[in-house]
């Protein structure tokens, strides 16, 4: 033991030595070097933005293209900004930071194997009290290459696994304005 505290006291020396003449190098102009910060919710959407499982629409279902598609924003929350909303009809404009749950929910299932194009995140007019626009809600119309309908043997399960991962709003055919289209919310 003794030996050992003999050995580690002059390389702790060395070390606060070094460091004592790296600090006073801050003194000329060198630039400083700064590791971007990527937090869980950017990395998620990074992944989600070049899965192949995955199509985000560029446009607004309604046609617009407004800066808020879904593209717009998987987009923004990989670059770690805040995704746009709509502002025409019910939308309030205006921005917001995309729920990570939902975002982990939308990796676990495309990694379960399922493909699925998302319409609309926080941008698109919905209902005035929609979820959309809290960033905790998310709308697919195409699963597994089949369009949402009562024909797609594929959107039921598709829901009851959204729930499992922690929506408790989910909505599709059967449901007033859902016929083409599901949607998954997750809570406030
Ligand atoms: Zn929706």
């Amino acid at each position: 033991m003794k030996h050992r505290t003999l050995i580690v006291l002059p390389l702790i020396a060395l070390v606060s030595g070094i460091g004592a003449i790296s600090c006073s190098s801050k003194k000329s102009d060198r630039p400083t070097v700064s590791i971007p910060k990527v937090s869980p919710r950017q990395s998620t959407a990074q992944w989600l933005k070049t899965s192949a499982k995955i199509t985000w629409l560029r446009r607004q279902v309604s046609g617009r293209y407004d800066g808020a598609s879904a593209w717009d924003n998987i987009q923004a929350t990989s670059a770690g900004i805040r995704a746009k909303r709509s502002y025409y009809g019910n939308a309030p404009g205006g921005s917001v930071t995309l729920d990570a749950r939902m975002l982990t929910a939308m990796k676990i299932l495309a990694r379960e194997g399922y493909s699925f194009r998302v319409t609309s995140v926080a941008g698109g007019s919905h209902s005035r009290t929609s979820r959309h626009y809290a960033g905790i809600a998310f709308d697919v119309d195409m699963i597994n290459g089949r369009k949402v309908g009562y024909g797609n043997p594929y959107w039921r399960q598709f829901l009851r696994r959204c729930r499992q991962l922690g929506a408790t709003e989910t909505l599709g055919p059967g449901d007033k304005g859902h016929s083409t289209h599901i949607h998954a919310a997750w809570p406030r």
